[in-house]
């Protein structure tokens, strides 16, 4: 058995991690003169989107023997709409670096290979490594790689406009925002890395031409907002934006012995554009099946449970008016509904989306 793998990003190195612990190994390409993620930023993981997982580092740890830290702990979401701002305190999940940080979770999972082949500077086709290797993991981050090969649903296309910025953050403290008039149908979010820096970013669909082409000016508002609501003057370090960031699902999870992970499957989530926990699961999933422990298209269907109800729930909240953000976020003050959105034993989104239900239903 050969196994390939194309691209060494958080899917595709989970696989590789995976495959070694049980007695194979892979040859990984990567495009990229060194591991990481294009973008230099915080992102978060957080149990909202795939309810058994409260705790991704132990569960990760425990179930797949693949250790990962963390930059923080997340005890505190801030949730800004229009007019209204709300907390929810527990454990939100994690804050972890990408890209060229030390720390970063493709550095973490890199290190934790031991006989793997890292091709650096390696740009791959399926069509060309498939003629060499039994088995081809196909995980480039990216949904045309897929589309090539077979359909791929698209939800929605992204623009994201960030950066990182320098102020005084505190460090398990994440604020969020819901606002048309600088993320329509999108959001907004500060993560922060340390007491001094965090990671700024707008997201939102694509839907009106005119949207992308008021991206700075979107941005530029957001950073306002955020100097505002954390009374003071946040300063821009490395800004970066992105258009067309694809988000769907391919029809189906293996084709022979291809195996589709991480964004090239469908791991990122609709809702709020997530997919971390994704791509590791469906790594871990796919190797599984090559090791033959598992059955990948069965390991799967979960992961596509969680995009299809966060699709739901995606277009529940694109059809929120400020207004109606403001409704929704007032409810948060109400001690049961935050329960109710935090239950560790719920499924957090069948809590939103219980929470939604009012201001949606026509
Ligand atoms: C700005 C931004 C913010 C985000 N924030 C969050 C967040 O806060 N939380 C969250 O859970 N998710 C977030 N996501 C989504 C998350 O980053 C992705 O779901 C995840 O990285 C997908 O993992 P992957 O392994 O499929 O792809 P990647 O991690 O992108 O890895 C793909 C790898 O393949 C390599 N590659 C590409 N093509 C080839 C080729 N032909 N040959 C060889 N190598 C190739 C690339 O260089 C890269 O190293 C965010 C995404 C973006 C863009």
């Amino acid at each position: 058995m050969k196994t390939a793998i194309i691209g060494a990003g958080l899917a595709g190195l989970s696989c590789a991690v995976t495959l070694e612990k049980h007695g194979h190994t892979a040859d990984i390409f990567e495009h990229q003169n060194e591991i990481g993620f294009r973008y230099e930023i915080a992102q978060l993981i957080t149990p909202i989107l795939h309810a058994p997982v409260n705790d991704s580092v132990k569960f990760f740890s425990e179930t797949y023997d693949i250790h990962l830290k963390p930059t923080s702990n997340v005890q505190k979401i801030y949730v800004h709409s229009e007019n209204e701002s709300a907390y929810v305190e527990g454990n939100i999940g994690f804050i972890n670096m990408r890209g060229e940080y030390e720390e970063s979770y493709e550095k973490q999972l890199a290190q934790q290979l031991v006989h793997s082949k890292i091709h650096y500077g390696n740009h791959a086709t399926h069509e060309d490594i498939s003629k060499e290797y039994t088995h081809v993991v196909l995980a480039t981050g990216d949904p045309q790689a897929t589309q090539q090969i077979q359909t791929y649903d698209i939800a929605l296309a992204s623009a994201f406009a960030g950066a990182i910025v320098k102020g005084d953050f505190v460090r398990n403290e994440v604020h969020t925002w819901f606002n048309n008039d600088f993320a329509p149908k999108g959001m907004g979010y500060l993560l922060p890395h340390s007491k001094t820096e965090a990671t700024l970013v707008i997201v939102y669909p694509q839907y009106e031409d005119d949207w992308l082409q008021k991206r700075n000016e979107f941005w530029k508002e957001m950073v306002k907002q955020a100097s505002r609501t954390l009374n003071q003057e946040i300063t821009i370090e490395k800004e970066f934006t992105i258009a067309d960031y694809m988000v769907g699902k391919c029809y189906y999870p293996r084709i022979g012995n291809t195996f589709f992970v991480g964004n090239c499957f469908g791991a990122t989530t609709p809702f709020l554009g997530f997919g971390q926990t994704g791509s590791i699961l469906s790594g871990i999933y796919a190797a599984q099946d090559i090791c033959g422990l598992g059955n990948y298209e069965e390991l799967c269907k979960p992961l596509y449970k969680d995009y299809d109800d966060s699709l739901v729930l995606r277009r529940a909240i694109e059809g929120l008016s400020n207004h109606q953000m403001d409704l929704v976020i007032k409810s948060l003050h109400n001690s049961m509904v935050r329960k109710m959105v935090t239950e560790p034993n719920m499924s957090v989104l069948k809590g939103l989306s219980h929470l939604l239900k009012p201001f949606t239903s026509k």
